[in-house]
């Protein structure tokens, strides 16, 4: 903020230099229509005004040589600049319209005759005559004595002459029928020619410039209104740079009419009034899109509302009649500038952003629209400033918009980033989910696939129980019937026995049955206990040892040493169930191995590296073997395998089931090896550990 200030402050005081027309100090003043210049320095440059009381004749037109003829007693003298509407009433003036002479006389000291001299005249209400020591040397408009001789025209001239006495007359006939006030109402400038040339060039080299960049911003602010519509901001500012161009160029060196000699003086005047009341409505309207909040909207639309109203007044009426409104215009524009300074004031107590730096664009474009009125008044000699004013508002104004541009860009980068951010996480995330889909997806599947097995084995379990209950049931039923019948006695102890193992048998398959479906849903309690593997197998062995033997069969037990030096396995199992598995294959070995066969218990070891590993344990039998078609469906709740003999009748087919499950439960696989007369391997395993052998003492 303090960079803005001290950049606003410079850029015043370059632009400052720029200002024409101020007046030297010490100048001396005319008196009686006679200006003394014998002491003034023409070679310093500065431009002496003739300002003062200068003869006055009112409604004459008179030449030079009126005067020469015979000295004239002066009708009045006049305050030159000023109108003659408040000239004293000796002169004879009633009213703003009318024609008169001026004539003033303006000495020189002798060392300047000869050398050239110039006359400096920006504007006369509303038409005038000059003559220099005789010679008519402009005319600006139309001379006349009644409006429909006179035309008026306002266009800066200069005047070039070379002094040959050491009195010059200067004679002036003016004329106004066209607006409000007439008379030599600006100051006229007296140099040497050089001077006056020189400040003329500065003049139009400074209107250039002024009116270039508020013409240049001018377009800026439309272009950048036309891509981005949705703020009206630059739009109202635009606007208001290009009436304030328009203005410009009727003022002071009267540019365009310097470009358009032709053109029309009615128009010039409405386009100069009716700019200066658009450039304050457009100066609402812009600070209403800034501080919407802070500024009333009724009373934007009455400001609005009645500068329209005045520029149709301008426009409709001729400026002998809208002229008188200026008054009503002056007030208008105080009133509504000092709303929106207290607009700027309201928002910058708010801390809105740019109000302070709004503020005191609009506050020193106030101050040169005030000048500009003093200016019409003529009480201020510094000329039209409002261009200058709205360089220095304009400035502050590009300044906001940099600020906001730059903090927008800011933001937007912040955005664009954390988009990025959300963008990639989000994509991250997508990835996640769709991998989590699929898998989700394919386990539906699966479990679609499951559940479809499942009903499948729920049917088929459904038949094999009503079968497996059916048949020994039909058996009873059928004892019992003969029984009734009387074919076979009620109390013969054969059928009693029949019946009762019908019975036991029935129970059986309900418990192995009721069993492997607890296991299969987890709700049997298993009681883990660790076991050092050889000992405990060396155990079931023993157990087994003397039925097996005594079925006429070999058994032999076959064991490994530990893979892993001064280790030994361990396992954690429940050891009932277990032993039910050995049970289960031993039993089933024995059944299917005719007298004089082999069976094998045989215990392998697998190590890993974190000294964990694998018991291998299988039950090798020589027996008549699997039917290689029977092996998928072994392990099959009910499978009896399809070649049962009689002899075997009395298996349910559930062994094999419970076994695979306890061993499931384990953590283990269980498996079959066998092909049909050469006997049949069943082959289990348990995850074990290898432990230092002191601490499997401590366990045995
Ligand atoms: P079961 O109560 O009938 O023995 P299992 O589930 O234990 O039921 O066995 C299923 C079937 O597997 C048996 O009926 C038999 O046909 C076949 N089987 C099991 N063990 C052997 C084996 N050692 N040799 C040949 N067949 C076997």
């Amino acid at each position: 903020m303090r960079f803005v200030l001290i950049v606003l402050v410079a850029m015043c005081c370059a632009l400052s230099t720029l200002i024409p027309g101020y007046a030297a100090d010490d100048v001396p003043l005319a008196e009686q229509g006679v200006i003394d210049l014998t002491q003034w320095d023409f070679t310093d440059g500065e431009i002496a005004y003739l300002d003062g009381s200068w003869e006055f004749y009112w409604n004459k037109l008179l030449v030079p040589q009126d005067f020469s003829t015979k000295e004239k007693s002066p009708a009045a003298f006049l305050r030159v600049p000023g109108d003659w509407n408040n000239s004293p009433p000796e002169s004879g003036q009633v009213s703003g319209q009318g024609y008169g002479t001026y004539r003033l006389k303006v000495k020189l000291s002798n060392s300047e005759l000869l050398k050239p001299k110039g006359l400096y005249i920006s504007s006369v209400a509303s038409a005038y005559k000059l003559w220099v020591d005789g010679e008519l040397l402009a005319e600006n408009g139309k001379i006349g004595t009644d409006p429909a001789e006179m035309q008026p025209k306002n266009y800066a001239k200069i005047v070039l002459f070379t002094p040959k006495h050491s009195e010059v007359e200067i004679v002036i006939q003016v004329a106004n029928f066209s607006q409000r006030k007439g008379g030599l109402w600006k100051s006229i400038g007296f140099a040497s020619e050089e001077t006056i040339l020189y400040k003329r060039d500065l003049n139009v080299a400074y209107g250039i410039f002024v009116i270039g960049c508020l013409f240049i911003m001018a377009l800026y602010h439309f272009a950048i209104y036309l891509i981005r519509r949705k703020n009206k901001s630059p739009l109202f500012f635009g606007a208001l740079c290009l009436s304030i161009v328009l203005r410009s160029l009727l003022l002071d060196e009267t540019l365009l009419v310097r470009f358009f000699p032709q053109i029309d003086w009615t128009l010039a005047v409405k386009v100069e009034y009716i700019t200066i009341v658009l450039s304050m409505v457009f100066i609402v309207l812009f600070a209403h899109t800034q501080y919407g909040a802070e500024m009333n909207k009724r009373f934007r639309n009455f400001f609005v509302l009645v500068g329209l109203a005045f520029s149709l007044f301008v426009l409709v009426t001729p400026p002998r009649i809208f002229t008188y409104g200026l008054t009503a215009i002056e007030v208008y524009l105080l009133v509504s500038y000092l709303y929106i300074i207290a607009v700027h004031l309201l928002a910058a107590i708010r801390k809105r952003p740019g109000s302070l730096l709004n503020g005191i664009g609009h506050l020193a474009f106030l101050l040169t629209i005030i000048n500009e009125i003093l200016y019409y008044r003529i009480a201020s000699s510094l000329g039209s400033l409002v261009p200058l004013g709205l360089l220095v508002f304009l400035f502050t104004q590009m300044l906001n918009l940099s600020i906001t541009f730059a903090q927008s860009l800011t933001r937007v980068e912040n955005l664009s980033a954390e988009l990025q951010q959300i963008n990639e996480s989000l994509e991250e995330k997508i990835a996640e989910r769709t991998v989590a889909l699929q898998e989700a997806n394919a386990g539906l599947q699966r479990a679609n696939e499951e559940l479809s097995t499942m009903e499948q084995s729920r049917r088929k379990l459904l038949t094999n129980i009503s079968h497996e209950l059916g048949t020994p049931l039909t058996s009873i039923q059928g004892y019992i019937k003969a029984m009734i019948d009387g074919i076979v006695k009620a109390d013969d102890p054969k059928f009693l026995r029949l019946i009762y193992d019908k019975t036991v048998f029935l129970h059986r398959i309900i418990r192995d049955l009721f069993e492997l479906t607890k296991m299969e849903a987890k709700q049997v309690p298993f009681d883990y206990s660790t076991q050092g593997l050889v000992p405990y197998v060396r155990k079931i062995y023993e157990k087994f040892a003397h039925d097996l033997k005594k079925d006429d069969l070999q058994f032999v037990l076959e064991s490994v040493n530990s893979p892993i030096a001064g280790r030994v396995p361990l396992v954690s199992i429940d050891v009932v169930r277990i032993e039910q598995v050995f049970s289960n294959l031993l039993v089933n070995a024995a059944k299917y191995t005719p007298a004089g066969g082999t069976i094998r218990l045989r215990v392998g070891l697998l190590a890993d590296e974190k000294w964990g590993g694998h018991a291998v344990i299988s039950v090798e039998d020589t027996g008549k073997g699997i039917d290689e078609k029977d092996l998928p469906y072994i392990f099959d709740r009910f499978y009896k395998g399809s070649e049962q003999s009689r002899k075997h009748a009395a298996g349910v087919g559930l062994g094999l089931a419970i076994s695979k499950e306890i061993i499931a439960i384990h953590q283990g696989t269980m498996e079959v090896e066998s092909s049909k007369g050469a006997g049949s391997t069943f082959r289990f395993t348990l995850p074990v550990r290898f432990v230092p052998a002191e601490e499997y003492e401590e366990v045995i």
